[in-house]
């Protein structure tokens, strides 16, 4: 089948592989790369251990099978056979994969080199739902393409420039030196938001904009002038709101109390914190949004009443940071998808010039605001900021060879 997949002036394209490497899931997407890269196959392996499942759009098919038994590497082979409709013979000269932590060091994307990846892999303590994940996809996918050129893309690096003030914590100095810090995650989706809104509203690009990742994982982040200033995240990605099945922002006083009345190990603190609080610790029953709106219980009501009313809290206290506020942006799964949930977020806060349209909200249309501070739903993209960050890889490389 002839996709014609030519770049810019006739020659062909070289292919881009952006991986997003989770504990059950291989997300990918395919792009001829340029400067805009083009999408040409995005889809996921998921549910990985005995039964994962392979589920894509490949060109203009969809392609599903049952694979079996598969890790990261069972699973990168799997996706770059099904996509050899697309690819012909030609595997992605580079590999972009999302990577939670970059730590101190990284502030912009990286070549992944043994000596990179040995500092990545120190930060995994910081990031435990997410870095050991993206990291065997690094290896898998160094094993499975010796020649491409691997690039990581870092969800702090957005946030690297925050202020002193908006970085630390009130505790004895030494311990930012060490790298005790507020990090903020997200930035990959952050970044996204804020190139989108520099060209479809470049003033309210410029201005103070609160964007809202509402997705599994969730965070609100601060933009002034396009750079981050504050960030709900912190040290780990717990911080900040309530998730899916993480606890957001908790008084430490309450991990001390946890561990030593109630006798709670490191691994048991950090299985209750990660993975069993938040809308499936709250609801008693799921972290699914939309499970839970449709949901009769008590409790799930209880569940979204305290997510949202920490939303709110935070958009106020982002609000300060920036010394006022223009825009709100709401993006990820629910933060796009879920009306009810942004009109309760957006509730009461009036005197901040946040007024819905609830007509527009009801629509998911892309600006739903009527007051002063414009409010917008703008979907987020965060393999195309990979790609992006891959495709001027190759064109370094090019550059450096010519
Ligand atoms: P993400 O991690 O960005 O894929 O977002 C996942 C979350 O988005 C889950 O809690 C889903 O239930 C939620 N979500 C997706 N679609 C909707 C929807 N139409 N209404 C409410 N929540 C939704």
């Amino acid at each position: 089948m002839d996709h014609g997949m030519t770049g810019a002036g006739g020659a062909t394209a070289e292919f881009i592989l952006s991986l997003n490497a989770g504990s059950s899931s291989l997300k990918f997407s395919l792009y001829e790369a340029g400067d805009e890269p083009r999408e040409i196959a995005v889809g996921q392996v998921e549910s990985l251990g005995p039964n994962a499942r392979f589920k894509a759009r490949i060109g203009l098919e969809q392609v599903e099978d049952d694979l079996g038994s598969a890790n990261h590497h069972v699973a990168l082979r799997a996706i770059l056979e099904k996509c050899e409709t697309v690819l012909q013979g030609r595997p992605p000269a580079c590999i972009g994969h999302r990577i939670a932590h970059g730590g101190v060091d990284y502030e912009a994307p990286q070549l992944l080199t043994p000596e990179v990846m040995e500092k990545l892999a120190l930060l995994e303590p910081l990031a435990p739902l997410h870095q050991p994940h993206n990291l065997a996809a690094v290896r898998a996918s160094i094993e499975a393409f010796p020649d491409a050129l691997q690039i990581g893309c870092f969800d702090t690096a957005f946030h690297r420039n925050h202020p002193w003030v908006n970085d630390t914590f009130g505790l004895p100095l030494k311990y930012y030196d060490r790298g005790v810090r507020r990090y903020g995650f997200h930035g990959l989706s952050y970044d996204y938001i804020t190139g989108t809104l520099a060209r479809i509203d470049p003033e309210l690009a410029s201005g103070r904009v609160v964007i809202a990742h509402l997705g599994n994982g969730a965070s609100m982040c601060g933009v002034l002038n396009g750079r981050s200033i504050a960030s709900t995240m912190g040290f780990s990605a717990l911080d900040g709101l309530p998730m899916g099945t993480r606890c957001g922002q908790l008084d430490p006083g309450v991990v001390l109390y946890l561990m030593d009345q109630e006798g709670l190990s490191a691994s048991e603190l950090t299985k209750l914190l990660y993975n069993e609080s938040g809308l499936k610790g709250l609801s008693g029953a799921t972290n699914d949004m939309r499970a839970l709106e449709a949901s009769q219980q008590l409790e799930a009501e209880m569940a979204i009443e305290y997510y949202t009313f920490r939303a709110r809290r935070e958009l106020g206290a982002l609000a300060a940071s920036l010394h006022g506020i223009d825009g709100v942006v709401f993006c990820g799964g629910i933060g796009e998808n879920s009306a009810a949930i942004r009109a309760r977020i957006c509730n009461g806060m009036d005197w901040m010039g946040i007024t819905l349209d609830a007509r527009a909200n009801t629509d998911n249309e892309m600006s739903i605001g009527i007051g002063r501070t414009k409010v917008l739903v703008i979907p987020t993209d965060e393999e195309r900021i990979i790609a992006r960050a891959a495709s001027r890889a190759l064109n370094e490389r090019a550059m450096a060879k010519d």
